[in-house]
């Protein structure tokens, strides 16, 4: 049995039941899960390890519920910056066609370090495709190396632009392959049990990239093995507009068509959804990861995340690929995601003083969309939280950040609402990711060294 004891934090943030948020707070860890959470003062004195934590805020560690790993290598690609999502896609979709696997490997890599230095401990990724050899197993073997818990979803193109479909024909694959590849995954690293290190998620990449023959059978396979599906829906008018040419419905509609619902289904983005979409959501128990950085940076419009929460949807919050973002800093995407909930509530008319004024998020339900929401949507009831019984996946930010003077009265509320600072510690089940601001698990300046020259001889071979 190994012993962490974690002390002296100037302010726990449990995220329990009751919210509990503890001054001069700790946990004590048993191999990996917390036995206790509370003030200092009542935890043992002695264990294998101890954290002192004075001058830090300590939380439950982050769980980001939407990227693409392999797009930090097209990040800020000139011809992409100022696009909207079809433009955008259709500049890149020739660039990622020449990827090959030691891209895969670094990319997961690059994405992992800069979400681990956030604060993030789980990390769901969205890899849809495989050129030039890749696989699934490409990534899930380099997310080992870094240390964070990973839901890796099997992504997948087949309707190409000869079909009607956005992709160009020679980046989709045979639907029959793409199904025989899902079951081998989920037979090889697929885990079903509390404290999970590797999930598989089936995920056909959106209505305009696959055929609806390919969702239903996805979900059919998935539901055989419990296995999460997951898919883009609603994040622009011109999938809409698609969606309503081909299928004559709206996107959740034709979701709903496929028996694509449920609390087995997450979404991401969600832009574009009526008061009767949020319903359907909620009625089935689908769930939503909110990708506020890249729906803004593609111009594609803002979530209507109160109305969804006020609704009983679980969301989680996801910084989507490098590419449209073009960050994967998870705590930097909770301030967007306050920041957007304010900008669409000022144009629904918040700024005017009176009793009609739609509320504003406040930083606490930001938090809680990283960590709680996040967790209910991936599944995982064993994280989101710190208290007995949870896995130990934590992080703590340094209080005396200059980015933070003058908040310290509200721990809490400066790290969302102030320049968003790194981790300090990030731990999973326990293990040290990052120890004093330093990520433990790879070389960072050497990381940072391959990745720019794959990204380098990425665009030059395209
Ligand atoms: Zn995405």
């Amino acid at each position: 049995m190994s012993t962490l004891l974690v002390r002296h934090a100037d302010l726990l943030v449990t995220m329990d039941a009751q919210r509990r948020e503890i001054p001069d707070g700790g946990l004590f860890i048993q191999d990996g899960l917390i036995t206790q959470a509370g003030p200092s003062a009542e935890l043992p004195d002695q264990a294998d390890e101890t954290l002192d934590l004075r001058g830090h805020i300590l939380l439950p560690g982050l769980i980001n519920t939407h990227h693409h790993f392999y797009q930090t290598l097209t990040r800020a690609v000139p011809a992409a910056q100022n696009a909207n999502l079809f433009n955008w896609l259709k500049t890149l979709y020739p660039i990622w066609a020449e990827m090959r696997p030691a891209d895969i490997q670094v990319s997961t890599q690059t994405a992992l370090a800069e979400l681990a230095l956030s604060g993030c401990t789980t990390a769901s990724d969205h890899l849809y495709l495989f050129p030039n050899g890749s696989r699934l197993d490409d990534e899930i073997l380099a997310a080992r190396e870094v240390g964070l818990r990973l839901h890796a979803s099997r992504g997948s193109m087949s309707l190409g632009e000869s079909q009607g479909g956005l992709p160009p024909d020679r980046v989709v694959e045979d639907e029959e392959a793409i199904l025989k590849d899902s079951q081998r995954l989920i037979e090889t690293y697929h885990d079903p049990n509390p404290g999970a290190m590797t999930r598989i998620v089936l995920a056909p990449c959106s209505p305009f990239s696959v055929t609806g023959d390919l969702m239903r059978q996805s979900a059919a396979l998935a539901r055989s093995y419990g296995v999460h599906l997951h898919t883009h829906l609603a994040e622009t008018q011109d999938e809409e507009v698609f969606c309503q040419q081909l299928f004559g419905h709206r996107p959740v509609g034709y979701m709903d068509s496929l028996g694509w619902v449920g609390a087995d289904v997450w979404f991401a983005h969600s832009v574009h959804v009526s008061a009767a979409e949020i319903g359907l959501y909620r009625a089935t128990g689908c769930g939503v990861a909110h990708c506020p950085g890249s729906n803004m940076r593609l111009a594609s419009g803002i979530a209507p995340i109160l109305d969804m929460l006020a609704a009983g949807v679980n969301v989680g919050l996801g910084v989507d690929g490098s590419a449209s973002n073009d960050s994967s800093n998870l705590l930097a995407e909770a301030r967007l995601a306050l920041l957007a909930a304010r900008v669409r509530a000022g144009l629904a008319g918040a700024s005017l003083s009176g009793q009609a004024a739609p509320p504003l998020m406040s930083a606490r339900q930001a938090l809680e969309l990283a960590t709680l929401g996040g967790a209910s949507v991936l599944g995982r009831p064993d994280l989101g939280s710190l208290q007995p019984g949870k896995c130990a996946d934590f992080f703590a930010v340094r209080l005396d950040h200059i980015g933070y003077a003058g908040a310290l009265h509200d721990p809490l509320a400066a790290l969302v609402f102030c320049d968003p600072q790194p981790a300090a510690y990030t731990v999973v089940g326990g293990k040290f990711i990052v120890r004093g601001g330093q990520l433990q698990t790879l070389d960072l300046p050497r990381l940072a060294e391959r990745h720019n020259r794959a990204a380098k001889q990425l665009l030059d071979r395209a």
